[in-house]
């Protein structure tokens, strides 16, 4: 579960690095907190900022992300000079040159995908179709760390411990297939949403025609006349939020049984997991819808989706005219942004996608140091005491509960910075000339390296996330916290000012990955990350009680007219926020030690907390991409995420808040969870 949606977490352009010892924003007076305290605290920012022609938003951790990007590339530019450089250091300039290097890009055309194309041409019966489409399965999804549900394969797998026995690692298998986001698209009949299908087909034949193939139109119906039938058995967005409609042990047998259609013989040979005998089968409708597909739909249909798939998922390192035509539907149409990103910054993010440890470890060692790794680490070890003291104050909770809970705390592994040790990538070929085939081995690189953990003992210490990454994550079943150094930076954390601002924004974050530990989903693993009911019954019912109210909140929420948040879909995120903001606050105050916090600017301390947290939320989105995240992310948009102060007393006083304001909730109203 991490900190922001994908949308923050996409490279900027051309907005200069973030200057240390930001303080207090220039607030809107026109605005009373208590009515709308994001544009209290934001609206001049808001007034002044406009979101850049190759993004689809703007906020802090846009800036930042385009501060790593810039520093990535001059490591990789640094390191292709050096004589002397290191083998991996070799493999991050040729993997970035070769990206870069667009008139060989031109001049191969297709020539690249010739193999695959080749092999899906030769698919003739059910039995050579499961080959291909078990040869495609990648480590490609993570549905409880990164919470990345999509795959443009059909099916995505995921690594990770056991939910019953989280001593062994154990394969996941979850829905994917489809072209477009997410089965809303193809299903839902808002207006917004209904235009944006009506440019799909046309998209999939201008692929088709691009790649000269004939018969484009009549194809590309067909195509997505296929997804479409695949979105009808998909689960929805808020029901793969469900880790007990998720936890699903199939044997190898099952398949045949359960999920009849694809020769699953030959799928999991393929696939490289013949010999594995339990899988846990994250979305059984859809496992079982889609493999029912590969039997009723005609074969000629599957190899045209098949070869549309392979086209769109190699288009960013095809000729022009293939990454053209990708971002005019995937950016333009659905996300609304008017112009691409320089080449150089696809290039850094694609190095980053598959030498991701390779770039961090210089990456860490350049921009991360030991002094604010430990200002970092002390600040994680303040909000753990200040949750744990928390706990011991919850009128409402069993002293048995409370043990059970306290327990979790005590394992947390805290990761921060960088890991302890880094991903081997020897056995990764990268070459100077051959962008595609780099990115293919990469990803099956990254799929192999997935698979070779089964059977093997879990690494507690395993991250999941590199350094350079802008955002932050807790990984509920190894009772992990990963803080990456890209994210414990200016203006979010920041020894040059004073220390109540860091509460507010980073001491939040990492508040919200801790109380990830205790939402509604992560509150069901115990402390060895066992999926196991450690509650008293009536402890629980008061905490899904809570939890309700809190998802009852969001649905109240409506970005559009004709589109609101659905609070179920963000209500992990939504309880990580409010608990991580209330341990932070405690934190904070434990903190002074009894003295009383300076005013500034004619700011109480208290007033300062809750400005830098709504302050860290500051955001700009493009209507087109709002309307992606509200259908498809855990997280609420950044302004709704800022407005839970409505639910901590403490901002009542510190505004002096009042009734009929409308931000107001009655005390009864406010959520408690932790
Ligand atoms: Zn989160």
């Amino acid at each position: 579960m991490k900190i922001f949606c994908l949308a923050a977490s996409v490279a900027a352009l051309a907005i200069a690095a973030p200057s240390s010892g930001r303080d207090l924003p220039v607030v809107d007076s026109t605005t009373r907190p208590g009515d709308a305290f994001y544009q209290y605290v934001n609206g001049a920012w808001l007034k002044g900022t406009e979101i850049p022609a190759d993004r689809s938003s703007m906020s802090d951790g846009a800036v930042l992300s385009e501060q790593a990007d810039r520093r990535t590339r001059e490591i990789i530019q640094q390191t292709a000079q050096d004589r002397n450089s290191t083998a991996d250091a070799r493999k991050i300039a040729d993997f970035y040159n070769a990206f870069m290097d667009e008139a060989s890009i031109e001049k191969l055309g297709l020539g690249p995908l010739d193999t695959r194309l080749r092999e899906i041409a030769a698919i003739r019966d059910r039995k050579t179709l499961s080959r291909v489409l078990g040869g495609q399965l990648r480590a490609d999804v993570d549905a409880l760390n990164n919470t990345e549900f999509y795959t443009g394969n059909l099916f995505g797998l995921w690594v990770a411990q056991d939910l019953d026995d989280p001593t062994r690692y154990a394969p996941f298998l979850m829905q994917g297939g489809l072209g477009m986001p997410d089965r809303d698209y193809y299903l839902d009949d808002a207006p917004a949403t209904t235009a944006i299908r009506a440019k799909y087909t046309p998209h999939l034949a201008k692929v088709l025609t691009l790649a000269n193939i004939k018969d484009a139109d009549a194809k590309a119906k067909r195509i997505f006349d296929l997804e479409k039938r695949m979105a009808a058995v998909h689960a929805t967005r808020a029901d793969s939020n469900d880790v007990t409609k998720a936890n699903n042990h199939w044997s190898r047998k099952d398949f045949d049984s359960k999920a009849p259609g694809l020769d699953w013989q030959e799928f999991f040979a393929a696939a490289g997991l013949g010999g594995q005998s339990t899988f846990i089968v994250w979305h059984p409708g859809a496992v079982t819808g889609l493999s029912a597909l590969v039997a009723s739909q005609p074969l000629e249909t599957w190899k045209d989706y098949l070869t549309v798939r392979l086209i769109e998922r190699a288009s960013t390192y095809l000729p022009k005219a293939f990454v053209d035509e990708r971002f005019e539907f995937y950016s333009k149409t659905l996300s609304g942004t008017p112009k691409p990103r320089d080449r150089w910054k696809r290039g850094i993010a694609a190095t980053n996608v598959a030498l991701g440890d390779a770039v961090g470890k210089l990456y860490a060692a350049r921009y991360f140091t030991p002094a604010e790794k430990a200002r970092a680490e002390a600040m994680v070890h303040n909000l753990i005491a200040a949750f744990s003291r928390r706990i011991d104050q919850l009128a409402w909770m069993q002293p048995e509960t409370k043990a059970r809970a306290k327990a979790k705390l005590a394992v947390l592994k805290i990761g921060v910075g960088y890991p302890d040790h880094w991903i081997d990538y020897s056995s990764l070929v990268i070459r100077s000339d051959d962008a595609f085939g780099n990115a293919q081995r990469a990803e099956l690189f990254e799929t192999q390296r997935n698979l070779a953990k089964l059977g093997k003992p879990v690494d507690r210490s395993e991250w999941v996330m590199t350094p350079q990454t802008v955002n932050a994550v807790n990984l509920p079943v190894m009772n992990a916290m990963n803080f990456p150094a890209a994210i414990l930076q200016p203006p979010y954390f920041d020894p040059k000012r004073p220390a109540v601002m860091d509460y507010g924004a980073t001491g939040a974050t990492i508040g919200h990955e801790i109380s990830h530990s205790f939402d509604d989903q992560g509150a069901q693993f115990d402390a060895t990350g066992k999926l196991h009911n450690w509650w008293q019954p009536q402890d629980f019912a008061h905490f899904k009680e809570a939890s309700q109210k809190l998802a009852k909140q969001y649905d109240q929420y409506r970005p559009f007219p004709d589109l609101a948040l659905n609070g179920q879909q963000v209500l992990s995120e939504n309880i990580a926020d409010r608990a991580g903001l209330a341990v932070t606050y405690d934190a904070w105050r434990l903190s002074l030690n009894g003295k009383v916090a300076p005013v500034v600017d004619g700011f109480s301390g208290d007033q300062q907390f809750f400005m830098s947290f709504v302050q860290s939320w500051r955001t700009k989105e493009r209507e087109a991409a709002l309307r992606q995240q509200v259908i498809i992310d855990g997280h609420a948009p950044a302004e709704y995420r800022a407005d839970t102060v409505r639910n901590l007393d403490a901002w009542y006083e510190a505004f002096g808040v009042k009734p009929g304001e409308k931000l107001y909730l009655a005390p009864d109203q406010r959520v408690r969870i932790w």
